[in-house]
């Protein structure tokens, strides 16, 4: 056997079933040198497999309209498009009859869902959640749960929660996440489906971030309803989707009406189609379900369990060596054993949050995510601001003043990371709480956020019109 050196991927990357698209890419430092861009940001959006690339390029050769072309390529197509649907049921072990709908990310995926919910519907959900599963409920009714500090008071919060609902006959849902996409702590789905069955709740799972990094059996483990997105399961072509139970998705008017969503109209009736179509008014992203597809059957020959495993492996090693880091401090809500996906948010004492992300990519050719991913609510808990500091926040935002936002960085862990580059960022670290920043950084006034003053780096040059556009607070994480 070949010994393992520091820079060898993960064995399941060994195989070039998992090859990733841009994992050499080169990019600029202020200094003028170039690095090997070092992405610890798959927790945000992770690269196209090298497989999922094949598979769109062979696929666009027989691109055309699905399902109701007689054209030969259209047959095509729509067996393409009706394999990864196939594929994705598969890689959820969805139950024979679940429905799977093909949508455009996680947040289109519970939008839908809580669209086309029973009327009187009760919505039980925790405030750490990413706002994705947490906004779309507001209008329909929903108790928000405290944040829960163990898994034993989250079951046991949302048992005395369902048991006090009233048993009218209403429906109830449960909508959690797999794992936490700030603390990566993984919430035990099958626990919290039976603490809901056993009192009449459907169970909602957003698999956002558990997807790309640990197996899912929806029918072992009783999960009613699961949204993932394609971009963060390296198939960034624009399609995610929404799988479950028949019942609620076919009862009353489709979430989006209109082309093939229907089996007939006139001008007062509408017979709407049944699901999936039901559910898929408009042309469809073939690329993007064909993608998603591909993405999942590559990962479930790679094994997910293999995954997972060398995951944990490199998410340990990470959490040690940044443990050395002087100034680092890591945010968690649950013991530090529970299990977790590859991700870490953490802050660097002294080191705004916006100048070390600033830092990292300018001098070092690291890619984090920084600001308050999505779960502003968690977000305060974790930084300790508390309601009153958060409502000057709203109130000087509406009265259009510039606020320097509360947050923290994260690096998250994907197919191509390694310990080359857990070794990156803890040099990094290491070196920005000894001397601090090596450049000028200003707070720029259309971001609020500190950026490289002056910043030389060009964009690279790539074959289209590019228009540089301020990044910053419009995050999504
Ligand atoms: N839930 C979680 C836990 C997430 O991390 C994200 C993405 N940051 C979402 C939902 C929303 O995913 P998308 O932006 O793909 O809709």
């Amino acid at each position: 056997m070949r010994p393992m050196t520091a820079t060898q991927h993960l064995s399941v990357h060994g195989s070039d079933l998992v090859r990733l698209v841009g994992a050499e890419t080169q990019v600029p430092l202020v200094s003028g040198e170039m690095r090997r861009y070092v992405n610890l940001d798959y927790a945000a959006s992770a690269p196209a497999l090298q497989a999922v690339h094949d598979a769109v390029e062979e696929l666009l050769g027989w691109y055309s309209s699905v399902h109701r072309g007689a054209g030969f390529k259209s047959r095509a197509s729509t067996a393409a498009y009706e394999g990864a649907r196939e594929s994705i049921h598969r890689f959820v072990n969805a139950r024979d009859d679940d429905a799977v709908i093909i949508t455009r990310n996680t947040t289109d995926s519970i939008n839908l869902l809580a669209g086309t919910l029973p009327e009187g519907t009760h919505v039980v959900c925790f405030a750490g959640e990413h706002h994705a599963n947490l906004l779309p409920w507001k209008r329909i009714g929903v108790r928000y749960l405290p944040v829960p500090e163990t898994p034993q008071e989250l079951l046991a919060t949302l048992e005395s929660t369902l048991r006090d609902l009233p048993q009218c006959g209403d429906p109830h849902l449960v909508a959690v996440t797999g794992a936490s996409n700030v603390t990566g702590e993984i919430w035990p789905v099958a626990d919290i489906a039976r603490v809901a069955h056993d009192n009449g709740a459907r169970l909602l799972v957003d698999a956002a971030q558990l997807a790309p990094h640990a197996p899912i059996d929806m029918a072992r483990d009783g999960i009613d309803y699961l949204a993932l997105s394609g971009h963060k399961l390296y198939a960034p072509y624009g399609a995610g989707a929404l799988i479950g139970e028949r019942d609620w998705l076919s009862a009353g008017d489709p979430f989006l009406r209109g082309g093939g969503a229907v089996k007939l109209v006139t001008v007062d009736e509408t017979l709407w189609a049944e699901l999936p179509d039901r559910q898929e008014a408009g042309s469809p992203n073939v690329i993007g379900a064909v993608a998603l597809g591909v993405a999942c059957d590559t990962l479930s020959s790679a094994g997910m369990d293999r995954i997972a495993a060398e995951e944990r492996a490199l998410l340990a090693y990470a959490r040690q060596r940044l443990a050395d880091v002087e100034g680092f401090k890591p945010y968690r809500v649950w013991p530090a054993e529970h299990p977790r996906v590859g991700l870490l948010t953490f802050s660097m004492e002294g080191v705004p949050y916006d100048l070390l992300a600033a830092v990292l990519s300018a001098e070092h050719g690291i890619g984090i995510r920084h600001g308050c991913f999505c779960a502003h609510p968690l977000m305060m808990r974790l930084l300790r601001v508390d309601d009153a500091e958060a409502h000057r926040l709203i109130e000087g935002m509406r009265a259009g003043h510039h606020e320097r936002l509360p947050g923290a960085a994260r690096m998250s862990l994907g197919l191509g990371s390694t310990r080359t580059d857990i070794d990156a960022l803890a040099d990094a670290l290491r070196a920005i709480a000894a001397d601090g920043p090596q450049w000028t950084y200003a707070v720029d006034s259309a971001t609020d956020e500190y950026e490289p003053d002056p910043d030389p780096r060009a964009l690279p040059s790539l074959g289209m019109r590019m228009v540089e556009h301020p990044h910053g607070h419009g995050e999504s994480a």
